[in-house]
C-alpha cells in the first residue's frame, strides 16, 4: 500500500518518525474535539475553545503507541491518561515546528509536504486518498501554505504576511501549516519574524522548514533550538532507480543510468530520464574536460558554461514572467480612468517596478541553480577520475564518460584528479559567497587545464 510517504526514497527512519508524529497529532485533535464538546476535559482545560496550548496538551497526550489502542480518547467517556514525563518518548509526539535537513534532492520538501498531508488527512495518518491528503499534495489545501523563495532570499515582508496568516484558525478544523522551502534563504529580519511565531506558536499552527543542514549558516541557532530535526540522507542510486521505474514508468536501464548520473538527486534523475534537453546540457558539460587544451580554450569553455546556464534559466522563467506581466497589466488596465486615476497610475508604476525586481531576482536564482547543476555534473567526472586513479571499488557517477575519466586518471594520477575536483568544489563555494559567476568559472577552468 502506498500512502503519502510513498515518494520518500530510502528514508525509512524519517518516515517512521513522521508517522508516529502524525498519529500523535491525530490523537491530539480527537482530544481537543472532546474537550470542545465538554466531555473528558483535562484538568484545568477551562478556556472557551479548550485548546490554547498545544505543548501542554501534547505533554498530556504524548504517547509513542498506536492512537487506536483500546481505551484511547476515541471513547467519549475516556479519561485523560496521567501525564508522566519520564515515560514519554521525545521522538514520538507531535510538536509545532520541524526542520527537514538533507542534501539537495534527498526529498526535504517531499517529506515536508507528505507530513503536511498526513496532518490534514481525515483518517489521521496520511492515507493518500482522502480529500485532506489529496488537496495538500496537490497544493490546494486552504490551510497549507507553501513558501518557495523565487529570489535569492525570503524577505521580511513576505514572512510577516505569512506569520500573520498562519495565526488564523484552520478552516478545515485541523492544522494551519506553513512549509518553508529553502529556509536557509531567509534574510536575518525574516528569520526574526519567523522566530517570534515559532517561540509563541498559535495553538494550531505547524511550521515545517527545509534546509540543507542545521549549521548556523543555514538556520539560526535560536530557531533550531525550537524545532525538531528530521534528517534525511542521500538516497542510494538503487532506491532512486527503483522509484523511477515504479512511479514514473521509466525503463529500468534508463532509470539506473539516470539515478547514478544524478548522484542521489531524485528530481534530477527524473529530469535526466525524461527530458532530452536536460541530457544534452549534461553532455555539453561533460565535454568540458576534453576541450581544455589551452588558455584560450579554458576561457571559451567558461563562456560556454555561463551562457548555457543563462539560456537554460531564461527559458525556465520566460513563460511565468510573461504571464505575470500580462496579469498585472490587465489588473491595472481595469479602472484606469476617472477620479483617482492619477493616484492609480502612481501605484501602477510602483507595482510594475516591484514585479520587475522580483522577476530579476528570480532569473538570477535560476541562473545560479542551472550553473550549480552543471558544476555538480563536472565534479562527478573528476570524482570518477579520482576513484579510478585510486582503484577504489566504487561505481562511476557518469558511466557514459567512464572511458574519458579513466584516461584522465592515467594522465593526472590521484593527486591531479583531486586538485581538479577541488577546483570545481571551490568554484561552487565561491559562487555561494557571491563571487561573480563568470570570474569563479574562469578561475576554475584555468585550474582544470593547468591541474
Ligand atoms: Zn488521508
Amino acid at each position: 500500500m502506498t500512502d503519502v510517504f510513498g515518494d520518500l526514497v530510502g528514508q525509512g527512519e524519517a518516515v517512521a518518525t513522521l508517522r508516529r508524529a502524525a498519529a500523535s497529532a491525530a490523537t491530539l485533535l480527537r482530544a481537543a474535539t472532546l474537550v470542545a464538546a465538554g466531555t473528558g476535559a483535562p484538568a484545568g482545560g477551562g478556556d472557551p475553545d479548550g485548546y490554547d496550548d498545544l505543548d501542554a496538551l501534547a505533554e498530556q497526550f504524548d504517547e509513542p503507541g498506536d492512537p487506536d489502542r483500546p481505551g484511547a480518547t476515541g471513547d467519549p467517556g475516556a479519561t485523560v491518561p496521567p501525564a508522566d514525563p519520564t515515560s514519554a518518548d521525545p521522538g514520538a509526539g507531535m510538536t509545532h515546528a520541524w526542520i527537514f535537513t538533507g542534501p539537495p534532492g534527498s526529498g526535504r520538501s517531499v517529506a515536508a509536504r507528505a507530513f503536511a498531508a498526513a496532518l490534514q488527512c481525515v483518517h489521521g495518518t496520511g492515507c493518500g486518498r482522502c480529500p485532506g491528503c489529496h488537496t495538500t499534495l496537490a497544493g490546494t489545501h486552504a490551510d497549507v501554505r507553501l513558501v518557495v523563495p523565487e529570489g535569492l532570499s525570503i524577505g521580511v515582508g513576505e514572512m510577516r504576511v505569512l506569520v500573520l496568516r498562519a495565526a488564523s484558525t484552520p478552516s478545515g478544523g485541523r492544522w494551519q501549516i506553513v512549509i518553508i522551502e529553502d529556509a536557509d534563504r531567509l534574510t536575518e529580519a525574516a528569520g526574526n519574524a519567523l522566530l517570534k511565531a515559532v517561540e509563541e506558536p498559535p495553538p494550531r499552527t505547524v511550521f515545517l522548514l527545509c534546509a540543507p543542514s542545521t549549521h548556523p549558516d543555514d538556520v539560526s541557532v535560536t530557531i533550531r533550538s525550537r524545532c525538531r530535526v528530521v534528517p534525511l540522507r542521500q538516497p542510494p542510486a538503487g532506491a532512486v532507480a527503483e522509484v523511477l521505474v515504479r512511479r514514473d514508468g521509466i525503463a529500468p536501464d534508463v532509470a539506473e543510468w539516470a539515478a547514478a548520473a544524478a548522484q542521489g538527486h531524485v528530481g534530477r534523475a527524473r529530469r535526466l530520464a525524461r527530458d532530452p534537453e536536460a541530457r544534452q546540457r549534461r553532455d555539453a558539460v561533460l565535454a568540458v574536460p576534453r576541450r581544455l587544451t589551452g588558455v584560450g580554450a579554458a576561457f571559451d569553455a567558461a563562456s560556454a558554461l555561463i551562457e548555457a546556464a543563462e539560456a537554460e534559466a531564461a527559458a525556465s522563467v520566460a513563460e511565468v514572467d510573461e504571464a505575470e506581466r500580462a496579469a498585472l497589466q490587465t489588473a491595472l488596465g481595469a479602472g484606469g480612468t476617472g477620479r483617482g486615476a492619477a493616484g492609480a497610475m502612481r501605484g501602477a508604476a510602483g507595482q510594475l517596478k516591484d514585479l520587475e525586481k522580483r522577476q530579476k531576482s528570480r532569473a538570477t536564482r535560476a541562473q545560479r541553480d542551472a550553473l550549480d547543476r552543471a558544476l555538480v555534473d563536472l565534479a562527478g567526472f573528476y570524482r570518477d577520475a579520482l576513484t579510478m586513479a585510486l582503484r577504489a571499488p566504487v561505481a562511476p557517477v557518469h558511466t557514459d564518460t567512464a572511458t574519458l575519466a579513466a584516461a584522465g586518471a592515467q594522465k593526472w594520477d590521484a593527486e591531479g584528479s583531486l586538485r581538479r575536483l577541488e577546483a570545481v568544489l571551490e568554484c561552487r563555494a565561491a559562487i555561494e559567497t557571491n563571487v561573480k559567476p563568470r570570474i569563479a568559472v574562469e578561475a576554475m577552468m584555468l585550474s582544470l587545464w593547468r591541474g
